[in-house]
């Protein structure tokens, strides 16, 4: 199939070409350089420099390239900044992902595969999450990822698109040939910063918190790999043969890693101590946050190749070291 791959120079977005490459798709690129890198794109990857909201060029390139679906990976996703300037949020998150989906609804494409959040969810009255608890989202980058779904669920109703949602919870490690991986600017991610304060190329880990009610007092999370969520968004492709088809699958391990869990494994990969010391919460973090993914199982048949902490630090340690500068240099 012929995949437009919107934010495909990003994190997730890289990851994912290379997996549709590897499935036998025809993965076309869009992306603005803003937070992506070229360099995570093969060379032989129609690669389009251009803005997601620019309706035009989208659309010529819709045209050309025979596009059959699209994914869309571009958003700002700094949880923190989306309350210190919202309207940046609501503008790139939002009001973006509208005119692109105004254009391919224009252009006749029709299946959509959208990258949403766990922070829909807000913070969730127990867990593991399913697919059918409230989505209350406490940040504009939550809310935005919301917004979109709702769109898509009227546009799935009023235009036959047909879409899957997926609610990522912590996109972790790197392609395990080591070739490409997360290269944030800032980042703000546990296992990279945790990474930096083992080789001495950053400072001392924060540990946000060690007073919530957890086993050892730090937040759990449900850290999933870059490559598992990859697969994931295309073994969706035969769920949205049929027109007005709307899904939603939450992506995540199902298993709960504590702060310290991470340090500990970060350790034992890399054979270095991560200096670390106990600092404030950070503000909105809940305790524990991790997904029921029965669902993505069962029906996409979704195989999790990475299920433990270690085995996905092992992969992002092998990028890191292999890439001290990330894509610079
Ligand atoms: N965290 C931390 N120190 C850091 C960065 C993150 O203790 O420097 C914690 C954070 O409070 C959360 C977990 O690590 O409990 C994962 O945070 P991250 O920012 O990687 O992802 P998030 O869960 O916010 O999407």
């Amino acid at each position: 199939m012929n995949v437009l791959v919107v934010g495909g120079a990003g994190y997730i977005g890289s990851h994912c070409v290379r997996q549709l490459t590897a499935a036998g798709h025809h993965p076309v690129v869009v992306d603005n350089l803003v937070f992506g890198h070229r360099a995570a794109v093969a060379e032989d990857v129609a690669f389009y420099s251009v803005n997601l909201g620019n309706e035009s060029e989208i659309g010529k390139i819709l045209r050309k390239e025979k596009i059959e679906l699209v994914m869309h990976f571009a958003a700002y996703a700094y949880v923190g900044e989306s309350v210190t300037d919202p309207l940046k949020y609501y503008f790139n998150n939002l009001a973006s992902t509208l005119h692109l989906l105004r254009c391919m609804l224009g252009s006749g494409v029709k299946k959509f595969v959208f990258s949403s959040t766990c922070a829909t969810y807000g913070i969730p009255s127990q867990v593991p999450i399913t697919e059918d608890f409230p989505q209350a989202p406490i940040n504009p980058y939550g809310q935005t990822k919301l917004d979109v779904e709702n769109a898509l669920k009227s546009f799935a109703t009023a235009y036959g698109l047909s879409f899957a949602s997926l609610r990522y919870f912590n996109a972790a490690g790197a392609a395990e040939d080591g070739s490409i991986g997360e290269d944030h600017k800032p980042e703000t991610h546990l296992i990279p910063l945790g990474i930096d304060a083992a080789t001495g190329r950053g400072p001392a880990l924060n540990v946000f918190g060690n007073d919530y009610p957890t086993p050892d007092g730090t937040c759990r999370r449900d850290y999933v790999h870059v490559d598992d969520l990859s697969r994931a968004h295309i073994a969706v492709f035969d769920q949205l043969a049929v027109p007005g088809a709307q899904h939603f699958y939450n992506l995540g391990t199902g298993t709960p890693t504590s702060v310290l869990e991470v340090i500990r494994a970060i350790e034992k990969v890399t054979g270095k101590k991560v200096p670390h010391t106990i600092a404030p919460r950070r503000a909105g973090d809940p305790p524990a946050l991790y997904a029921d993914s029965t669902k993505a199982q069962r029906e996409l048949g979704w195989v999790i190749k990475f299920p433990d902490i270690e085995s996905i630090v092992a992969t992002a340690w092998k990028w890191h070291e292999s890439h001290p500068h990330g894509f610079g240099k």
